[in-house]
Parts: structure tokens; sequence; C-alpha cells
């Protein structure tokens, strides 16, 4: 297939409709019938990444392999399509803004006014054309397709120079070429519970207006759209009627791209580009889907955070307990434990939350602490980590659930009691996890240690060797600032708290284990970011096998069933 081609999923109505999950599961739906898919998320604010912004106003930040700090979506895909996207498969205006000044100072379009039209729309241009030819699959040469999802809704101010665009994009690579698939909502009012498109209807024609008209619909909704309602959307939004796709409200996501595959959401696409379609492959995809519905034991995990409540702060977090889950045939349920109220505290009123956050914490099977910046909640989270190794619960920590795990020890085992990271008190006497040298404390956007890094693993006899079946180093990605103080490790060690992964330079402690204890595991890096459907991330596995009893079992054979059906059928 010589010429590229292009699906654009754009937004109406409403935010926060699963434009990314649609996304994802038309390149499923593409790559199952044999296309190379690679994706491309264009976020419109200032910001060059998402690395400086809350998890609380956008969900987690996403970190890839070549250190970008990405959107979430970018999460979506990886784990859809198990492909490795780089840093410039996110857009932002920030970054679009930063090239075009940057290339002003050179001196590039010298004698000329720089404008919105032509030079930032046609570097938008040059940008999307430039990375969908990129692989990201591990193979050499040129994807087929270039799954695009425009952040936001249309009619945003901020996104219409992306629109813009796009709209000029048709006519580079050929309207045949480009398919636009408009995602969208139909609300239900009143009692008898009347589906209204007209919120559609207006999208549809903010974006017509701005010259793309979307040759397929995908409709939110809670229930099943009605005949009448599908028609009604096709004659006023300017589609055919099969051209509209009803994304209803299922039991779990993996019923997404099914579900738009039995309404012919492939076909669709492959007539506007004028392919064959070749039969999909979707058995592996179904089995997901049917597994994550079916009834099974319930395995109750601590999440100790601060962002409670909050998934999408935790996103690849919760996915990789997912997929960890269902290999070792446990239904995983998260008991969402806000770190804070665990530290006790002298008000009535905050005792009662106290009461109750302790009594979840020994309730749970097994404890997640998850990575995370700034002092709030860290008592708490270092008191789980206490709780965890007094008690001989399995216990998972991540980056900085990974120096909590040192901090308690050295208080609470070495006798260190003002032991603390610098990162919560600079002053500290006894610093157990300190700033990194290489870090900058003046420039806090894209300077942490970032991306995938080496660890060399120190023996084979621990968990972790076992789990990763590796037995000299594994290679996971890294966001942080701040270490384990390297001049302590040999107390450490002396007190059975050993550091059986380490950096390439043999100086940055990258696992720790702690002896005789069914599994007290924690790592500096984010073994989530890689976990996929059919891969589950080793050390989460081995935190819900270590829960549900059957971790032993695991580790003394080698291909035991429970691996066999983790590969064959799990996700
Ligand atoms: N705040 C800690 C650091 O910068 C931990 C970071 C994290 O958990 N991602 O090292």
């Amino acid at each position: 297939m010589a010429q590229m081609k292009y699906v654009l999923v754009t937004g109406g109505v409403v935010s926060g409709l699963g434009k990314g999950v649609t996304a994802s599961s038309i390149g499923l739906l593409l790559q199952s019938s044999g296309l190379r898919v690679t994706s491309i998320k264009i976020d419109p604010y200032l910001n060059a990444d998402a690395g400086t912004m809350s998890p609380f106003e956008h969900g987690e930040v996403f970190v890839l392999d070549d250190g970008g700090e990405a959107d979430l979506d970018l999460g979506n895909y990886e784990r859809f399509l198990d492909v490795t996207l780089n840093k410039d498969n996110n857009i932002t205006t920030g970054k679009i803004y930063s090239s075009v000044i940057e290339r002003e100072r050179r001196g590039d379009y010298l004698g000329k006014t720089v404008q919105v039209v032509p030079h930032i729309t046609d570097a938008i241009q040059d940008w999307i054309q430039r990375v969908a030819h990129i692989p990201v699959d591990g193979r050499d040469g040129v994807p087929d397709v270039c799954v695009i999802e425009l952040g936001g809704t249309v009619g945003d101010i901020e996104s219409s120079p992306f629109i813009e665009a796009l709209r000029q994009f048709q006519f580079r690579v050929g309207s045949k070429n480009m398919c636009v698939v408009h995602v969208s909502l139909v609300p239900v009012l009143g009692v008898v519970g009347e589906q209204k498109t007209k919120p559609t209807q207006h999208s549809v024609q903010v974006l017509r207006s701005l010259g793309l008209n979307p040759n397929l619909l995908a409709v939110r909704s809670t229930e099943m759209l009605e005949d009448p309602v599908r028609q009604k959307l096709a004659s006023f939004c300017h589609v055919s009627t099969s051209a509209v796709l009803n994304l209803h409200d299922v039991s779990n996501v993996a019923h997404v791209p099914l579900m738009m595959e039995q309404q012919g959401a492939a076909v669709a696409i492959m007539e506007h580009f004028g392919l064959e379609l070749k039969p999909l492959e979707l058995t592996q995809w179904r089995l997901r889907a049917e597994r994550a519905d079916t009834k099974m034991p319930v395995v109750d995990i601590a999440m100790v955070g601060k962002y409670n409540g909050l998934s999408d702060a935790y996103l690849s977090v919760i996915k990789a307990l997912q997929h960890a889950a269902l290999a070792a045939n446990h239904t995983l349920n998260i008991v969402w434990i806000e770190a804070s109220h665990l530290e006790p505290k002298t008000k009535e009123e905050d005792s009662v939350k106290y009461q109750a956050a302790w009594q979840q914490l020994r309730s749970a099977m097994g404890v997640l602490v998850p990575g995370g910046f700034g002092d709030r909640g860290v008592e708490g989270k270092i008191l789980a980590a206490e709780y965890a190794r007094t008690s001989g619960t399995p216990y998972f920590g991540i980056c900085l659930g990974m120096q909590v795990v040192v901090i308690e020890f050295a208080r609470n085992v070495l006798g260190w009691e003002e032991a603390n990271s610098t990162e919560f008190n600079p002053a500290t006497p006894c610093p157990t996890v300190v700033f990194m040298p290489e870090g900058s404390t003046t420039h806090l956007g894209g300077t942490m240690r970032l991306g995938s890094r080496r660890t060399v693993l120190q023996t084979i006899n621990c968990c972790a060797a076992k789990l990763y079946q590796a037995e000299r180093f594994i290679d996971e990605r890294h966001r942080h600032r701040y270490e384990v103080n390297p001049e302590m490790v040999p107390q450490f060690e002396e007190k059975g708290l050993l550091f059986v992964g380490k950096d390439e330079s043999n100086q940055r402690m990258e696992i720790v284990e702690l002896e005789s204890h069914p599994y007290f595991v924690a790592c500096q890096f984010h073994p989530e970011f890689k976990s996929r459907p059919m891969k589950p991330s080793p050390l989460f596995l081995g935190l819900i096998l270590a829960a549900t009893k059957q971790l032993d079992s695991y580790m003394q054979g080698a291909k035991t069933k429970l691996e066999a059906a983790a590969v064959s059928t799990a996700y």
C-alpha cells in the first residue's frame, strides 16, 4: 500500500467521551486485518508536554521509552496496539509554536510575516506526515495507517489551528486517504427517556463549518440507539445510516472494538479508502472481553495514593493490575485509600476517616503504593509500608512507593528516626533518599530521569529475576528526581532489605526486596507503562499471585498451568 492512510478522530458535545478508546479501537480493527498502524495524539494546550501538569487536571502522565512525558491516551494506543510510541507521537500547541518560533529566530522565514496560516498550519501538517511514516511496531518499513486523535471538542478556540491544518491536510494527502470519525453523545432526557440528537447535530455543524465532513459518526449513549434516532442523526449530519456507529455503554472497554466491528466500522473505513478489507483476526480480543466479564474470585488490593477515586490519575497502574489479576484468574477490586487518612489525627471528624482507612488497609489482600510527588500523604504511605512489612501482607511499591519503603526501614528497623527524603525535608540529618546529581533545580519541565533505562539484576535468586524470567537485566521506564542514597545501602542490606536490581553504574538502586516476607518488592521504575493485556507486567503479577497465595507454586514450576493460561487466554 503506497499511500499512507489517515483516520482522524474528533470529538463533539462534551469532553471525556472516550475518543482515545474509540481511536485505539479503530487502530486495533485495522491492525487485526493485517495493516500496520501508528497513531498521533494532538493536545491543543500550550504546555510542551504533559510532564508539568497535575494528574488532578489531566490524568496520569504517560511515560514513553524515549523519555517523552505524554497524554494518557498514548498508553491506550500502546496497550491496544502493542506498539512503542515516541514523544513526537504526541503533538501539542507548545511543541508546534516552539518549533516555528525557533525557525523564525534562525531566520528561516526571513522577510516574511510569520502567521498561524500558513506557518503554524504547515508545521502541523509536516509534523503529522513525518511522524506517521515512523514505524512503531518494531519492524522496518512504513506503517500503512495513522490514526490521529484531536483532543478537546470541536469549536474550542485552542484547537482551531489544528482543525484548519487538518482541513488543508485533506488536499495535501487527498480526501480519499483521510477518513474523519466524529465522536459525540446522545443524552437521554425526561421520564420517558427520549434520546436527543440535537447536541450531535450542532457539533457536526461546527465541524462542517470548519471544513471537515464526518465520514463516520461514533455516538456514545447509555443505552442502544433506537433506529429512528440513528436515521435522524444520519439525515441531519450528512452521513449514511450505516455510517452511524453506536458506542453504547458496555461492561468493559474490551467490548468497544468488537462492537465497532459488528456495526461495520472497519468495512466503512476501508471502503472510504478504496481498499479491500481482509478478514479480521479478533479471537484473542473476544476471549479477553469474555474473560473480563467472567465471575472469578476477587482479589482486594489496597491502593494507597493521593488522587483517590480519580482513576485517570493512576490509569496505567490500574490497567497493569487488571492485566495481572486476569492472568491470575481473579477479578480485581481496588480498595482506594487516601494516604493522608492513615496518619494519626487529633480532630474527631478526622478520626472517623482514620479508623475507616486502617480498617480498609487491614482487610486488603495486598498493598500497592504508586508513584507520587510532594509531601501530602507521604507519612501515610510510610505507615502503609510499615504495616505490610510487619504483617506479612504482600506489598508492591512503585517509585515513591520504593522510596517510602527505604525511609520506613531506616526509621523502624535501623532506628534512624529522622530518616527522610530531601524532597520532603531538605534539611534532614538522615537523607535516605536524595536528589540525583544530574537533576535541575531551576528547570522542572522534562528534566527528570526519564524513559527506558537498564536495570542489572544482582542475583537470579530474587523474586524480580524469577518473575521477569530474566537472568541479567531488564529495561523499564523511569520518571523521578530522587533516588536511594547509595551510601546507606550496606546498612540496609545487613538487615535484610536487599537491592537486587541496580543501574549499570551500580550506584542507582532500582529494585528492592525484603528477605523472609511473602512478597515485599519495590522498584524505582514504573513497570505499569509497559504492561500489556497479553503480557502482564511481572512485578504486578507477583503482587497478585502473592495476594492470592499462588506465588510459591508459580515460582516453583517455571511453566505452570497458570503461566500457560496467562499467556494463552488472559489479558
Ligand atoms: N517524587 C519522587 C521523585 O521524584 C518519586 C517520583 C515518582 O514516584 N514518580 O523521585
